[in-house]
């Protein structure tokens, strides 16, 4: 009788010690998923963000662009799109060296980025001293105008190398989707071109996309 005793107590400590490692285990077994999720939530951040200026880079503007697009083409919403391309900006690597160059991209993008306040408006770096925005609902009036007050707070910006002032712009390109303007491609080409006669124009300066500036613009985008 006192030996069955023994070994059904020999039993449950057994079975307490065993429960308690199985305890141990889950735990560390959690605290390594929640690092891997970390480690995996920062990896998928740091694939998605322009590591200098800190904004959206073109592998995510491009994912966005497509899915606003999609979005706008159902909802039958307007949506557009700003290319900015700093003015002269070789001149001003040339003079004040590269890290002052830098710091230019960084103010210019802090500039976009606080112009982004609606929910879906994205500001990227889509590479060297170019940025997009993309604004879902914002039509090709509306654009223009935030294009402007972009421009004219870049130009008032007071930057400084040493004591010397130095003065920053930029050229930027509307363009909004149509029906003809449609896929991601033509709509940045259309930017693009906008923004090419901005730079030919004289820089410092917004220039809407010429098919929308023709009277294109259409709201029926379901087709
Ligand atoms: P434009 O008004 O016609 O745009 O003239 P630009 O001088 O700005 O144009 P260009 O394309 O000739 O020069 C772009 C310059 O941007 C050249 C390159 O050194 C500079 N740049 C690109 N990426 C970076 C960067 O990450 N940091 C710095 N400091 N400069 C950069
Ligand atoms: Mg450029
Ligand atoms: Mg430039």
């Amino acid at each position: 009788m006192q030996a069955k005793q023994e070994a059904l107590d020999l039993q449950l400590r057994a079975n307490e010690v065993l429960e308690a490692r199985v305890y141990e285990r889950t735990r560390a077994l959690e605290e390594v998923r929640h690092g891997l999720e970390a480690a995996n939530a920062e990896l998928m951040r740091l694939s998605t963000t322009d590591s200098l200026t800190q904004l959206a880079n073109r592998r995510r503007f491009d994912r966005l662009l497509d899915e606003e697009i999609r979005r706008a083409r159902r909802a039958g919403s307007p949506l557009s799109v700003l290319l900015a391309d700093i003015d002269h900006f070789k001149r001003v690597n040339d003079s004040y060296g590269h890290p002052f160059g830098d710091e230019c991209l960084r103010q210019v993008a802090a500039v976009l980025a606080a112009h982004c306040q609606r929910a879906g408006d994205v500001a990227a770096r889509y590479g060297g001293e170019e940025f997009v925005v993309l604004l879902p609902g914002l039509d090709a009036e509306q654009a223009v105008a935030l294009a402007e007050s972009i421009r004219c707070t870049i130009a008032h910006l007071q930057l400084q190398h040493g004591e010397q002032p130095v003065a920053l712009t930029i050229s930027l390109g509307v363009a909004t989707l149509t029906p003809s303007l449609a896929a991601p491609a033509d709509l940045l080409a259309a930017a693009d071109a906008a923004l090419y006669q901005a730079k030919n124009a004289g820089r410092d300066q917004v220039a809407l996309a010429a098919e929308v500036n023709a009277g294109e613009q259409t709201p029926t985008l379901n087709a």
